[in-house]
């Protein structure tokens, strides 16, 4: 599977949801009959729903109350002045009257231009002929209490078609071109706000037949060129279903349907995912961010996130969806992943630390770095401190109790507790509430051998005020290794293990079981941190204006900000990192002459390209290397090369990657010194 993180930062999820507080939602009603036409952009609605008294709403500019009706009879509206793009009215009605609200008008055209930065910002209701996207929060609908059950009628033009979440429960297709495709929706439990999707799309539909429930509708909205992805998404959407209604419980709505979307969008809503039409192509959203929008359908809109105490659903859901398949597929690629949360952890500036509890949602790369990372690798840490089964129980413990309602961080570790059969206050205390990460060390490894038995004395030590933590020690021996885990609550704690032969060394956390702040040589260097240097340096070893084009062109791919090209001879000492590009003699006569180490012996000789990142410990510049065999070799590179950025080498066959990885970083090897019996 490749991996492209880049691209995977588009897919910030965003839950529209903003449930401050009430444990149980109060539950409103609204009914809406909507007629969209695209191509005009033209919107006409009717809205029931039943009076809360007075009943204040605010629309977009664009839409205007036409005529509104208590218990059948026309009423009077009032409107206030525009408050940024949106308008606030009035109508006065007894509480419990029947209120009837007609409005419309010509919806603002759908920005193209979005990136997948601005489709994060506050959208406006956008139409358009290729889309049309009605954000829950752009004041498209008279929205009658925070949280609310709803159902829409939809009418679009006949080539048209489109959804809101919830369940498909009636859908009538045009007789003929002039024809209107009618569909209606219904969602039962408490929504905050409704999200509608609208396009020129092909409907592709799979109907699993479930135990006790009727079948689940599983749909794409697809555009026309991404048909033959339908079947796929289907049947991998199946199958994330029926995991994580294993795993958890059963999935808890009727349908799931695959949106694709004419903006960067990767939205997860209830009962479905709308996602970007270029991203749908890429092989890496089924294998991930599918899973990961499917398993939302429990954590986020089946169990809603307490916001005012933190959001823990995604964390949840990155640790049983993106995190869980790295484990399926191997301990390496999982340690890998752990790295990448420690590495984005340690490259957060000092003063933006924030605790976990204070993660909301997703805006800067610090908050991604607490709210998905640090959150997941909690879950990791619970699992090994109360085992897989307690682990499995709590997860299904937390769902059974809190379905539909909004729950916190307190009834996660609740019903962990009641799993596990133990307090574990003090563990989410610390990794909630704290900001940052211990620094861990061995201090000392002394080993004895008296009377017939040989002991080792590990002195650990962590940074204050300490944590409350299970430190896992690698004994390394000639043949073996074992894993031994000490507790440590204490700054410095001296641990003595009894063992069968005196070992060679000893090492903490190798496979990086806990969140921590990484000692340097526990941070491979990788190729993000030549993307995203502040001022980086290029340097072109090989003559030829062929080469020095293409080693220009790529640089500008390769860098985000624009490189300052130096002379061969790379003065050392400045810090700002640097790239080398040539052609296989010259790279390798460069690296002689600096001192630097050679080209590894795993990447020799292979491809036609070879790129990778050299340990050259802390005093010099970083330096990465694009070794090449001609200059056509490094034009391959131009697409692919941007998205390894998590990767410290690679080897390319033209712009084929068949060989990457990330430098193996296990940590300081503590030697243990034998200590003589007086
Ligand atoms: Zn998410």
């Amino acid at each position: 599977m490749s991996v492209l993180p880049r691209l995977l930062a588009l897919l910030g999820c965003v839950l529209a949801a903003t449930l401050a507080g009430a444990a149980t939602p109060r539950i409103a009603y609204l009914d809406l009959d909507v007629t969209l036409d695209p191509q005009s952009r033209r919107l006409s609605a009717t809205a029931r729903l039943t009076a809360p008294g007075e009943f204040r709403f605010t629309l977009h500019d664009t839409l205007t109350v036409q005529a509104a009706f208590i218990d059948g009879q026309p009423a009077a509206v009032g409107a206030a002045h525009l408050r940024g793009t949106f308008r606030e009215w009035r109508i006065a009605a007894p509480q419990g009257a029947a209120l009837r609200i007609e409005y419309g008008g010509t919806l603002p055209a759908l920005d193209r231009a979005l990136d997948h930065r601005g489709v994060l910002g506050a959208l406006p209701p956008m139409a358009s002929d290729a889309g049309s996207f009605l954000h829950s929060g752009s004041g498209w609908y008279p929205r009658p209490a925070a949280f609310f059950s709803y159902r829409v009628r939809l009418s679009l033009p006949a080539e048209q078609r489109g959804l809101v979440a919830g369940r498909l429960i009636a859908e009538e297709l045009p007789r003929d071109a002039r024809g209107r495709y009618l569909a209606t929706f219904e969602f039962e439990h408490p929504a905050d706000g409704i999200d509608l999707m609208a396009g020129p799309y092909v409907v592709r539909e799979k109907l699993v037949p479930r135990r006790d429930a009727p079948p689940l509708r599983l749909r794409t909205y697809f555009y026309r060129n991404l048909d033959a992805l339908a079947d796929a998404y289907l049947e991998d959407s199946r199958r994330y279903i029926e995991l994580y209604s294993e795993q958890i419980g059963a999935y808890p709505f009727t349908g799931f349907s695959i949106v694709a979307s004419p903006l960067p969008t990767g939205f997860g809503m209830p009962t479905l995912t709308y996602i970007g039409a270029e991203v749908l192509k890429l092989p890496f959203i089924r294998a991930t961010s599918l899973g990961h929008e499917v398993l939302h359908n429990w954590w986020g809109n089946g169990v809603y996130a307490d916001y005012a105490t933190g959001n823990w659903s995604e964390g949840l859901t990155t640790f049983m969806a993106d995190y869980f398949y790295k484990e399926r597929d191997s301990a390496a690629a999982a340690r890998e992943i752990r790295l990448g949360w420690l590495r984005d952890f340690a490259a957060v500036p000092a003063g933006s630390h924030q605790p976990l509890s204070a993660f909301r949602s997703r805006v800067h790369g610090a908050e991604a770095a607490v709210g998905y990372g640090k959150a997941a690798m909690v879950f990791f840490m619970l699992r090994d401190a109360i085992g897989e089964d307690a682990f499995q129980r709590g997860i299904r413990l937390f769902w059974a109790q809190h379905r539909f309602k909004v729950a916190s961080w307190d009834d996660l570790r609740a019903a962990f507790e009641q799993a596990a059969g133990r307090p574990l206050q003090p563990f989410f205390e610390q990794w909630l509430q704290r900001t940052g990460g211990p620094v861990l060390d061995i201090a000392q490894a002394e080993g004895h051998i008296a009377n017939g038995k040989t002991t080792l004395a590990l002195t650990l030590t962590q940074t204050a005020p300490p944590y409350a933590l299970r430190v896992p020690v690698e004994i390394i021996t000639a043949n073996r290794s074992e894993t031994r885990w000490i507790d440590l609550d204490r700054e410095r704690q001296v641990a003595t293990l009894e063992l069968d032969a005196l070992p060679e060394g000893v090492r903490l956390d190798p496979d990086l079981r806990l969140w921590r702040v990484l000692a340097r040589e526990q941070l491979p260097p990788i190729l993000r941190q030549w993307i995203i240097a502040r001022a980086p340096r290029l340097a072109i070893v090989s003559p030829g204006a062929d080469l020095g084009l293409a080693a220009q062109t790529l640089a500008q791919h390769f860098f985000e900000k624009p490189a300052h090209t130096i002379g061969p001879g790379i003065p050392s000492g400045d810090g700002e990192p640097t790239l080398i590009v040539g052609l296989e003699p010259d790279v390798d006569a460069t690296l002689a002459r600096l001192g630097l180490p050679p080209r590894p012996a795993q990447l020799a000789g292979r491809g036609s390209a070879q790129v990778w990142t050299v340990q050259n410990g802390e005093d010099r510049a970083p330096i990465a290397v694009i070794s090449a065999r001609d200059a056509a070799s490094l034009t391959a590179l131009l697409r692919p090369l941007p998205h390894y950025g998590a990767q410290s080498y690679l080897v390319f066959d033209d712009s084929r990657a068949i060989e990457r990885g990330v430098w193996p970083a296990p940590g300081r090897l503590i030697a243990v010194t034998r200590v003589k019996p007086l």
